[in-house]
């Protein structure tokens, strides 16, 4: 158990919600009630006038929006910021405001009666889904809707608040937490929310500590509380905190600060061991504008960008023309790094379009299966990706490989998108992930076939296993460590050689530093991790030589169990004398 759980075991101020942003805050906090919108139905004398009043409320709220989201592009870079485009787009949008129009001029009645109704449509068939994501969006409508029928009364809503506090709301919208920061808010707590939230979001991009979805949480705070501890890393939040509450954080906070600016200084140094060894770091990303926290962080290029993530963010494919600008763009951005783009890794628990219902989604249509059930669109992102293959510095990687089939027909594939394109010179490299047990063993027939491999932990474990990666029961036989498991990867690694292809490494394994002298001794070279992760990547490889780690993976190889690798590692790191702030990574 780690030694904050133990801690709080003590005693009951706390809750835990989802860590959706990391970091420390303790201090004061805003308990920001949203002004319920009422509408008391008004009788219409003057139809012309009720439009009028509807046209209005609408440019205001475009303005409004407007305002939110040249402060988005400033704060978060354009394709975040793209959140707002997406709503003012709603406003503009002329089947809705149409509908809106017509009722209001045939039904005779109150424009905001009718522009609730119109709304609430969306919201109920949103919240209906079974998708989290589009659940999720549901209160972005209700954010636009509530924004219009503020404008109809003609009120204004308060996004001022006292500066350096956290924000503490049942739901925040995007543009609640947009607007908030301009006051130097320093975290953000809410009673409902996940991951994807909008919240969630910006806050991983603002750097702000973030725990959401922490039910009980106004109920809590409303005890008379005045104090709050925010770990962001953990997702708890502890109320009006004890002396001994308060000294662990302010402890961890400033371990974490000194950690910080000693890791800030490494970042021009080359990642090699003490005998000499180089290790490549790389960065996985999710939008285009984290190339420049990879830069900011020392990456030595993108070793995973996952397109899927467009779809997560807007709920739709991305046409041809976009994906082309948005490819050509990264790998521009990054000559002369490489930059490793996956095609779409729909399915599992990620975005499910076009997807019937499955009783085993992550053993059901995802990756390269629901890719090569879906040509067409499969082909429109290869033609995106050949197009913006000019740089000679694009990899292409394939998610989910099981057999050799999906290898060839994708093959076959790109040709057809080749020819279709003119292009007769091959100017990008294509590889496999290999995050599914039968690929590892393919890699002996693939030296002739694909240009490198990438090991993906997060699904290798768990196919390795038979562990749901995203099941709570069951976490606890989610190991890294698990001996049968470091057996496969070292496989991976023999194999790799053997069929003379790169290999790198771009599951969250990579970036647990208590992992790292394992995977150098297991034969991995190159590692791919988020960007926030590398400089203590490179301090644990710095400390380290070769040969001391290839010692720790051949013992951890002859273990039983994963609590046998785990008293190894954890005596490896104090024979070396590497420290690292165990809690918070
Ligand atoms: C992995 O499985 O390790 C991986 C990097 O892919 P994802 O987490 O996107 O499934
Ligand atoms: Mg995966």
């Amino acid at each position: 158990m780690k030694e904050i759980e133990l801690l709080l075991n003590e005693s009951d101020n706390w809750i835990k919600g989802i860590p959706a942003a990391p970091g420390i805050f303790t201090g004061k906090f805003h308990l920001f009630v949203k002004e319920e919108v009422h509408i008391e139905e008004q009788e219409i004398t003057d139809v012309e006038e009720a439009l009028r009043s509807f046209n209005d409320a609408i440019e205001r709220s475009k303005y409004e929006l407007s305002k939110i989201f040249a402060l988005a592009k400033e704060k978060m870079g354009e394709k975040r910021a793209e959140i707002f485009e997406a709503q003012i787009m709603i406003l503009e949008d002329p089947i809705v405001l149409d509908e809106i129009r017509t009722r209001i001029r045939k039904e005779r009645r109150d424009p905001a009666v009718i522009v609730a109704e119109e709304f609430d449509k969306f919201i109920v068939m949103l919240k209906r889904s079974d998708d989290i994501y589009f659940k999720e969006r549901a209160f972005d409508i209700e954010d636009i809707k509530n924004r219009i029928l503020r404008n109809i009364s003609r009120k204004r809503w308060v996004s001022r608040i006292e500066n350096d506090v956290a924000v503490a709301g049942v739901n925040l919208t995007a543009a609640d937490t947009i607007l908030f920061s301009r006051c130097n808010v320093r975290g953000y707590i809410t009673e409902e929310g996940g991951l994807t939230s909008h919240a969630a979001i910006i806050a991983r991009s603002l750097n702000i500590p973030a725990v959401l979805g922490a039910h009980s949480l106004i109920e809590r705070l409303n005890e008379d509380c005045c104090e709050i501890i925010i770990d962001g890393y953990n997702g708890f939040i502890i109320f009006d905190p004890d002396s001994r509450q308060k000294q662990f954080y302010d402890n961890k906070a400033h371990i974490l600060e000194k950690v910080n600016s000693e890791l800030a200084g490494l970042k021009d140094i080359s990642s090699s061991t003490i005998d000499g060894v180089k290790i490549s770091l790389l960065a996985n990303i999710d939008v285009t504008d984290e190339l420049l926290i990879a830069e900011a962080n020392g990456a030595e290029g993108i070793g995973l960008y996952r397109t899927e993530q467009i779809i997560e963010e807007t709920g739709e494919f991305p046409d041809e023309n976009f994906q082309t600008r948005l490819y050509f763009d990264i790998t521009e951005k990054s000559y002369p790094k490489n930059v490793t783009i996956r095609v779409f890794d729909l399915g599992g628990d990620k975005t499910r379009l076009f997807h019937k219902t499955e009783y085993n989604p992550f053993l059901g249509l995802r990756g390269i299966r629901f890719l090569l059930s879906n040509k067409e669109l499969f082909k429109g992102q290869i033609r995106s990706l050949l197009k913006a293959s000019f740089n000679n510095n694009l990899n292409i990687l394939l998610p989910m490989i099981s057999a050799f089939e999906e290898i060839e027909e994708t093959k076959q594939l790109i040709k057809e998108c080749e020819e279709e394109l003119g292009l007769t010179h091959r100017k990008y490299k294509l590889g496999i992930m290999i995050e599914v047990p039968s690929a590892a063993d393919l890699i002996p027939c693939l030296g002739d076939e694909v240009d490198f491999l990438s090991v993906g932990t997060n699904d290798l474990i768990q196919y390795s296993l038979a562990v749901d990666r995203a099941n709570d029961e069951v976490a606890y036989l989610y190991q890294e460590f698990n001996p049968s498991f470091l057996r496969v990867l070292k496989r991976i690694a023999d194999n790799a050689a053997e069929a003379s292809l790169p290999l790198s490494l771009c599951g969250e394994m990579g970036a647990d530093p208590r992992a790292i002298p394992l995977l150098l001794g297991l034969g991995y070279r190159f590692l791919s991790a988020s960007p926030s992760g590398i400089p203590l990547m490179k301090k644990i490889i710095l400390s380290v030589k070769i040969s001391d780690c290839e010692i720790l993976a051949q013992d951890a190889l002859a273990c039983k169990s994963t609590a046998a690798v785990e008293t190894l590692v954890d005596k490896f790191f104090i024979d070396h004398g590497i420290t690292i702030p165990k809690d918070f990574v």
